[in-house]
């Protein structure tokens, strides 16, 4: 890569005190980072790491990719941006390519710049749509930090919002884990089962007055929560039983990161709406989606759609989700994803006799969690839900551990994400699990 434009102290400096940084206190000084290729980035000292988090999950192609790289230079000189409303080659080429990837009845897509934007115009076309306005969203979620999207979110960040969106209701999520109906077997639990815990709610809360469910088909951020079988069919039927929309939040869980195009096609699940953003084109240009089905496409020709955007459908957006979908399609991006989840998995479950804080390893495709506890059998978890100060600190000191050698991974709460590239190698796969393996010795000396 090109050398850098400013000396690394000078944007460390400008970034801790001039740059606002998302979700955190001001002020610390950042690993000024000067280059990335594949599954690996490097700092301004030469030195590299491997991405085992895929950035925020969304380098699913890993980073500098030729081709979208190429897509991109080649779109800017042809045509950086013309309105959403204009006609244009690349913006249609992606529409036509997600309704060909997409469940069969999702037919047309809305284009945003990201996953919120994408959940906050699903919502509110879902609530024009029905004429009601309650949505159903779950605890263990995020959604997104707009105001809505922020009060859709279960995960505590929600709090931030002083005053949430009106309409939401809360649903438990189906975390059999730690099932929170206390429940061993998925076959006898309410919430786990998925179709009659709803059932329950919308008991409670009249049907006819709630728009929408909207959920992460498998759970990202708030710690790779793989529904059992059946759950999302359950929920499907539910919904339609009431003549409530189904939104598919698949920001994270999306364009192949499960192994599968999207998520909700592990179980043939076609929702109503489906929104998406990150994986979309491994993040190179600000790019989200909500795609629809065919009813709710045609209803919008005799209603305006209820949001809009400059953005929408920006080229040098399109251009890059046309070519990063392309490239994981020719590349086998999905089937290495599939294969070295399985391999991954094993090896953690292996990593389980050795290490006797792993207390749980899930996931799907390059979609995977373990969480740490501090005894396998109690599954008591490492730090507590929510712990700040003194008691989170066995996680961050794993993170920093990890990263000093090299692995650059992501915790929520007692979770760590394991989410590389969807490419990366066999060979980078093993060496990341590897320096895994050391650190976790930190989390070993927490146990009883
Ligand atoms: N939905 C899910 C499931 C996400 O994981 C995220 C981001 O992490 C979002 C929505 C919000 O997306 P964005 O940050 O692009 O607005």
């Amino acid at each position: 890569n090109s050398s850098p434009v400013h000396h690394p102290d000078w944007v460390a400096e400008v970034h801790a005190t001039q740059y606002l940084q998302s979700w955190s206190k001001q002020g610390g000084r950042p690993r000024v980072i000067t280059g990335a290729e594949g599954s690996w980035f490097w700092d301004s000292n030469g030195k590299r790491y491997l991405d085992f988090q895929s950035q925020l999950v969304n380098a699913n192609m890993g980073h500098q990719h030729p081709r979208i790289v190429e897509a991109i230079k080649e779109q800017a000189d042809r045509l950086c941006y013309i309105g959403p409303a204009m006609g244009c080659d690349v913006r249609s080429e992606l529409a036509a390519l997600v309704a060909e990837i997409t469940p069969t009845n999702l037919t047309s897509t809305f284009f945003t710049t990201g996953g919120a934007a994408a959940n906050e115009t699903a919502v509110r076309l879902a609530r024009h749509y029905t004429g009601r306005s309650k949505i159903v969203a779950r605890y263990r979620s995020y959604h997104g930090a707009t105001g809505g999207t922020l009060s859709l979110t279960g995960d505590p960040r929600h709090h931030l919002t002083r005053a949430d969106m009106p309409g939401v209701v809360r649903m438990l999520d189906p975390y059999c884990y730690r099932c929170p109906a206390g429940h061993e077997d998925v076959k006898t639990c309410p919430i786990c089962r998925g179709g009659p815990h709803l059932e329950e709610i919308l008991m409670y809360e009249d049907p006819n007055t709630v728009a929408a469910v909207i959920l992460e088909p498998v759970v990202g951020t708030n710690g790779i929560i793989v529904p059992p079988d059946g759950y999302l069919e359950s929920i499907k039927a539910t919904c339609e039983k009431y003549g409530i929309l189904l939104i598919a939040d698949e920001v994270m869980a999306g364009y192949g990161r499960t192994g599968k195009w999207f998520a909700v096609d592990h179980w043939d699940v076609q929702p109503d709406i489906l929104t998406s953003a990150k994986g979309i084109n491994s993040g190179y240009v600000p790019l989200g989606t909500m795609s629809v089905s065919a009813e709710i496409a045609n209803w919008l020709k005799d209603n305006a759609l209820p949001g809009g955007l400059t953005y929408a459908g920006h080229p040098l957006a399109c251009a890059s989700g046309v070519a990063a979908i392309r490239a994981m399609d020719d590349e086998g991006a999905l089937e290495n994803a599939t294969r070295l989840g399985e391999i991954m998995r094993e090896e953690l479950r292996a990593m389980m006799q050795r290490h006797p804080s792993l207390g749980d390893v899930r996931g799907l495709g390059m979609f995977n969690g373990i969480e740490l506890v501090r005894n396998q059998e109690t599954r008591e978890p490492l730090v507590p839900f929510g712990a700040k100060g003194d008691a989170a600190a066995p996680m961050p000191a794993i993170m920093k551990a990890a990263m000093e050698k090299g692995l650059y991974l992501s915790f929520y709460n007692n979770i760590v994400r394991l989410t590389p590239p969807l490419n990366i190698s066999e060979h980078d796969m093993r060496h990341g699990l590897s320096i895994l393996d050391e650190v976790l010795d930190i989390a070993d000396s927490e146990t009883r």
